[in-house]
């Protein structure tokens, strides 16, 4: 009989039991929120006279409408200020750990929740947010939940949920230089399309995964959704149980590490599905179009709609009309008007610390704004430390204050008019980065710092810019 995966052994650990739906219930051992998703099911707690079931088990942080240039009380946006003081007294009167912007410890939260040590192997973990399969980098079976169901798991510390299928995605071999996880990341979506994940967790595997540091990992698991799985995770090992080490929510690093070795997939594990990637192929990638997906290598042409899948022909050209672009045409040489460096995909210290490499010693080009937003409030102050916000005010880039910032665009840092933005973000929607008719690249910070610098999508292979 074949071993199990992760996914099995953490299910059958927090499985409460089968719900006459068919679903699972789940006792969630981590609940995240934040100030977008968390006043409604607050309120609606309220409503039926409910508590929060484990305030001990729910930390909060605010990322979205934080402003990055001044984050002085009231915020100008009364609207960010609103939801700001809802979080306050949210989590005031119900015991829950709180991590604002005064505290010194707030930041995006699928930043927060990591260098915290609170996200650890095994676990499971929930936040109303997307991007919350970031956490399955420690091997914990991390997914984004809707306002009902953030409202069910703090009343009851348990939600509703259908067990995914696992497939794993094998990387073999070593990435060449100059590529990264996000460029793994972007090649297993433009694979496996925007879909191609739906009703799967991915288990990240192979030489390439285990050769990741810990921010890579997060970057590759971040993006799973991207991918439509809704669940994305890495076993843990050494270089996890290493990172954790210390941090203040580890209390006990040995029982944290022996629960990790028995979670992780044994060598037998069996899957539903397997897809094979050799990281030997791997390029820089930059998004061409209006989803992930949407992706080529930056020296390749752009496909032709002919070329591609039925289901993928009319949002192609959709995407062509949006962007301006044509079949045939390639990345590299593509005027950039703003670089954003941040979000909970590469807004890490070993992000800006890639970025910096590339800035040192160089100028933004001229007309180009360049924003550089911590991941977190402590990202920041190791990223001063080290002299890396030096390095990038002289070199012409901003250096802001931690927050989600033009990832999303619902504070004041936004893209207007046509702008083109090579964003180190994770989604490249109509309109994601804050103007209606704005338009996105996605990219690798060392890819995006390049672009800053010259003012253009550039190979950073033959540039040699990456360090
Ligand atoms: S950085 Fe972007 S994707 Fe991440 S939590 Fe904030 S808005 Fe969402």
């Amino acid at each position: 009989m074949a071993g199990k995966n992760l996914l099995e052994k953490v299910w059958a650990r927090h499985k409460v039991r089968t719900l006459p739906s068919g679903q699972d219930q789940l006792f969630i051992g981590l609940h995240l929120i934040h100030e977008v998703t968390s006043p409604q099911a607050f309120g609606m707690l309220r409503e039926k006279g409910l508590t929060v079931r484990y305030p001990k088990r729910t930390y909060a942080t605010a990322d979205h409408i934080i402003p990055t240039d001044n984050v002085s009380r009231p915020l100008q946006d009364p609207l960010a200020e609103e939801m700001l003081k809802a979080l306050e007294t949210n989590t005031m009167e119900n015991g829950i750990p709180y991590f604002g912007p005064e505290s010194g410890k707030q930041g995006v939260v699928h930043v927060v929740g990591p260098e915290k040590g609170l996200t650890q192997p095994g676990m499971t973990i929930a936040c109303g947010d997307s991007h919350t399969a970031t956490h399955g980098a420690f091997g914990s079976i991390a997914f984004g939940v809707g306002t009902s169901q953030v409202r069910d798991i703090l009343a009851t510390q348990t939600m509703a949920i259908s067990k995914p299928e696992v497939r794993r995605i094998l990387v073999k071999g070593k990435m060449p230089e100059g590529v990264g996880a996000k460029d793994l990341i972007l090649a297993i979506i433009g694979r496996l399309g925007v879909n191609g994940g739906l009703g799967y967790a991915y288990e990240y595997a192979g030489e390439a995964i285990e050769a990741l540091g810990m921010e890579e990992r997060m970057t590759l698991c971040n993006m799973s959704i991207e991918g439509g799985a809704r669940v994305g995770y890495v076993n843990p090992d050494a270089t996890t149980y290493e990172w954790l080490k210390g941090r203040p929510y580890v209390a006990d690093y040995d029982s944290m590490k022996k629960f990790g070795e028995e979670m992780k997939s044994d060598s037998d594990a069996g899957f539903d599905d397997e897809v094979v990637f050799d990281a030997a192929d791997l390029k820089p990638m930059v998004t061409w179009g209006i989803n992930p997906g949407q992706v080529v290598s930056v020296d390749d042409e752009l496909p032709t709609i002919e070329s591609l899948p039925a289901e993928e022909k009319e949002t192609a050209s959709r995407a062509y009309d949006y962007m301006g672009f044509n079949p045939g045409e390639k990345m590299v040489g593509k005027k950039i008007d703003v670089v954003f460096i941040g979000s909970c995909t590469n807004g890490r210290l070993t992000d800006l610390r890639e970025a910096a490499a590339i800035a040192k010693g160089n100028q933004v080009a001229s007309g180009v704004t360049a924003l550089v937003v911590p991941g977190s409030q402590e990202v920041a102050v190791a990223a001063e430390a080290e002299g890396l916000d030096a390095i990038f005010t002289k070199a012409g880039f901003e250096w802001r204050l931690a927050g989600c910032s033009m990832c999303l665009a619902m504070n004041p840092d936004k893209l207007s008019g046509r702008q083109l933005s090579a964003s180190t973000s994770n989604r490249n929607f109509i309109g994601r980065q804050g103007s209606p008719t704005g338009r996105t690249l996605l990219m690798s910070p060392a890819m995006a710092a390049s672009a800053a610098i010259a003012g253009e999508v550039v190979d950073i292979r033959k540039t040699g810019a990456r360090s």
